[in-house]
């Protein structure tokens, strides 16, 4: 098991809480209140820091509005996308933008955005292009969200290059890539720790993380984790 005093929650569907060795409180993709695995105690989200966001679909935006409305977070998002949130209502001090291959630093922690193969929309607009995040935590460890995506080649280079040990991988198909191309991700990325996301939310997403866990074992080093909604991975 990983050594890290990073808290890692994984909410269904593609959203995280993590909660960094200093004590901020970090949101990705927030899809809570509409989300069907989303356990009650986690639908508010009012004591965040920051919110990242991969992309502009609903699914991944969620209740960010709301949830910086309450809680006077950052949110960080692309830069189409940022200005979308701004136009619905986001407040310019909250709002903060990047693009692929920027990186920011925040209190004990930075982020960079990298490539994903998908779309972007948000408000029936477009939202720039999807992409995945890149979550350095100073002198602990590096959580990569691939965000929705395809499989792409660039993976085994984003894994060289920020040697994530953990990676959160979409893998319920339909909207995503299946069990098989997100084990082959993990065999290009070779990270420590591999965490199935965006299956079983809905019907359509009939990715088996079962499935997935015994391909990327056959492929690869990475272990896969299969954790509840609401369960701390790490604790
Ligand atoms: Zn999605």
């Amino acid at each position: 098991m990983l050594d890290t005093d990073v808290k890692i929650f994984w909410l269904g569907h593609s959203a995280f809480k993590l909660v960094s060795p200093a004590g901020k409180t970090i949101y990705i993709d927030p899809f809570l209140q509409q989300n069907p695995k989303t356990p009650d105690s986690f639908k508010k989200a009012d004591d965040a820091d920051y919110i990242l966001l991969t992309h502009g679909h609903e699914d991944h935006v969620g209740d960010s509005l709301e949830i910086a409305e309450k809680s006077g977070c950052k949110v960080v998002s692309q830069v189409e996308l940022s200005h979308l949130l701004k136009k619905h209502g986001l407040d310019e001090d909250q709002r903060v933008e990047f693009n692929k291959g920027g990186t920011i630093s925040f209190d004990d922690f930075s982020v960079t955005l990298v490539s994903a193969n998908h779309s972007s929309s948000f408000g029936g607009e477009y939202a720039g292009e999807a992409g995945g995040l890149v979550v350095s935590f100073d002198d602990d460890i590096i959580f990569y969200h691939l965000g929705d995506t395809n499989i792409f080649a660039d993976l085994e280079f984003y894994g060289e290059l920020y040697e994530p040990d953990v990676i959160a991988v979409p893998m319920g198909d339909y909207y995503t890539m299946g069990p098989k191309e997100a084990a082959m991700c993990c065999e290009l990325i070779d990270a420590a720790v591999a965490l199935p996301v965006h299956y079983g939310t809905f019907p359509v997403l009939t990715g088996d993380p079962g499935e997935f866990k015994d391909l990327t074992e056959e492929y690869c080093e990475t272990e896969v984790l299969i954790p509840k909604p609401g369960e701390e991975i790490f604790g």
